[in-house]
């Protein structure tokens, strides 16, 4: 690791989707730009989402028709920026008699299907339950279905991605890396870091603070000297089954509930099934946020109406919960808050600025980003225009269509791979596969083996060049490979992945002795 420069044009607190987002952006321009992050990249709520990029048909009942649309349209420009990691995805929404009724659905997906943005997803159709697939896994009583198309994404590689493009464009990504303090220093900020890594604190400054830590704005606006205490976050749980596969066949389920809410059923890690969401208030450290009994009986019933094959909390292998930074729009019930994102300037000193982010989406960040970007040209003035809906994320400059060709390709010169693995690969890293696991030229040249199909030379991949310091950043933010380690392998994982960074670290040491100015 390098040592830091002290001054910047932004420093970006936290390293979710939208600080990465934000970074990437501003980097592309042209800015200085330094981000913290207090704890992993997606550590937080971006890699706990139902993973979908999504207009948010649910949404429309609340008339949030500018996110909407403007999420319809973003499912489109994600997808060719992302194709390896985003993938569109059919959604089979059952008619259920006593729920919504079929005027209303079909109203919704017209409204759908036309308010924007729709070129390449196929449009709505009507199924017939009884003679089409969808319908095996379903419980008698089921006649008709909707289905339309949205997008699924793997959210904490998005993140990463993000974060890798926003240092290969010149931003400094500091995992880790806590802001403690922000206080003024004349036209600029001073912004003070703990690194938790090496347990040194340091300073940073800059003339634009971004305060994108998600569930945690509050708490960041609560460390910032003289802000005005503004904290219009509210945050609501969320939270997610997985199972072993419940139904065959790549389609999603989206499942009506008696409270007016949705549930998702989605094809998960090719054996598995994710089910959520729940929407339930939260108080609390966000960082200790974990499913509660309720939830899980909430979400096994929620599926146990519509499949006939049950679903109970014995079956489940992992679960998450994660904690919507929602903008506090005083609605009466969580699932009603707006899932619109607000930016707000909480204070100017001297002509340096502090943007707060309040709320999003996965699928907005990239138009949050653009949002947040023309605030800081008001501070820094433009330096070149909007530029990421048409610049691949890193692996993803090839064309939607093209994902099987680059698998076959791939597995073609690589023979020893198992299949999966292939889809795996070429599903996280897109073009950077080859990186991911070098020039290996059978099993033995991958290294090391840990379980399942995880190999020593992704893992100094992911060490060298996606900022994994330790097992878990692995197991369940780069990969999932959690699902499929046993307990002894995820030991020796985490040994091995210990002693890696530890021998990184004595071998950057000299480069990380910072000029005596960036002392706290
Ligand atoms: P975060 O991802 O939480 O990032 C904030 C980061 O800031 C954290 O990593 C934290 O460690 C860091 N941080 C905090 N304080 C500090 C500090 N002092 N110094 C340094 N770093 C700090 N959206 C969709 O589009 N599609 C979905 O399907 C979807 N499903 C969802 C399901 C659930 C259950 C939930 C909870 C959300 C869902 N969302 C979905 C919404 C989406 O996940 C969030 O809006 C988004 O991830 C928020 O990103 P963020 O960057 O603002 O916050």
């Amino acid at each position: 690791m390098q040592a830091a420069g002290t001054d910047h044009d932004i420093v970006v607190i936290g390293g979710g989707i939208n600080g990465c987002g934000i970074a990437r952006d501003a980097a592309g321009r042209g800015y200085s730009v330094f981000l913290a992050e207090m704890n992993d990249l997606a550590s937080g709520t971006s890699s706990l989402s139902t993973k979908l990029v999504h207009g948010g048909l649910r949404y429309l009942e609340h008339f949030h028709l500018r996110l909407v649309r403007e999420a319809l349209i973003e499912r489109e420009v994600l997808w060719s920026n992302a194709p390896h990691i985003i993938r569109p995805l059919r959604f089979v929404l059952p008619h259920c008699p006593g729920f919504r009724p079929r005027w209303m659905l079909r109203l919704g997906l017209f409204v759908y299907d036309h308010l924007g943005g729709r070129r390449a997803l196929p449009p709505t159709a009507t199924l017939d339950l009884a003679a089409d697939p969808a319908g095996a896994p379903l419980k008698d009583g089921f006649r008709t279905a909707f289905e339309y198309s949205d997008c699924w994404v793997d959210d904490a590689r998005l993140v990463v991605l993000n974060a890798r493009d926003a240092a290969d464009r010149g931003a400094e990504i500091r995992t880790r890396s806590e802001a403690t303090a922000i206080e003024p220093a004349g036209e600029r900020w001073r912004v003070l870091i703990h690194d938790h890594a090496a347990n040194e604190d340091y300073a940073v400054t800059a003339r634009v603070v971004v305060n994108a830590a998600g569930p945690w704005v509050g708490r960041v606006l609560a460390r910032t000297a003289g802000a005005d205490g503004e904290d219009n976050v509210r945050l609501v749980q969320g939270s997610h089954i997985v199972v072993p596969r419940l139904f065959a066949g790549p389609r999603c389920y989206i499942l009506q509930n008696s409270d007016r809410r949705v549930v998702f059923a989605i094809p998960f890690e090719e054996d598995f099934t994710l089910i959520g969401t729940t929407d339930r208030d939260y108080e609390g450290d966000p960082g200790e946020v974990r499913i509660t009994p309720a939830e899980i009986l909430y979400l096994c019933a929620a599926v146990g109406a519509y499949f006939r094959t049950p679903v109970s909390a014995d079956e489940i292998v992992w679960s998450y919960s994660g904690v919507r930074p929602l903008f506090d729009d005083g609605s009466a019930r969580a699932q009603e808050a707006t899932r619109d994102y607000v930016l707000r300037q909480a204070r100017e000193a001297d002509g340096a600025a502090m943007i707060n982010v309040f709320g999003g989406k996965i699928t907005t960040y990239r138009k949050l980003s653009e949002a947040v970007l023309e605030m800081v040209e008001d501070h820094l003035g433009a330096r070149s225009g909007p530029w990421t809906g048409n610049a691949p994320l890193p692996g993803g400059d090839f064309a939607v269509g093209e994902l099987g060709t680059l698998a076959r390709r791939f597995a073609d010169e690589r023979p020893f791979l198992a299949a999966a693995h292939v889809r795996r690969l070429i599903r996280a890293y897109g073009t950077r596969a080859v990186r991911a696991i070098g020039h290996a030229a059978s099993t033995s040249e991958l290294g090391r083996h840990f379980g399942a199909d995880l190999y020593e030379a992704e893992i100094r991949y992911l060490v060298a060049e996606e900022w994994a310091l330790s097992a878990d950043d692995i197991l369940w933010r780069r990969t999932k490979r959690g699902l499929e380690l046993t307990a002894d392998e995820a030991g020796e994982l985490r040994r091995y992945v210990a002693s890696l960074v530890e021998a990184e670290a004595a071998r950057d040491a000299p480069a990380r002795s910072r000029s005596p100015d960036m002392r706290p």
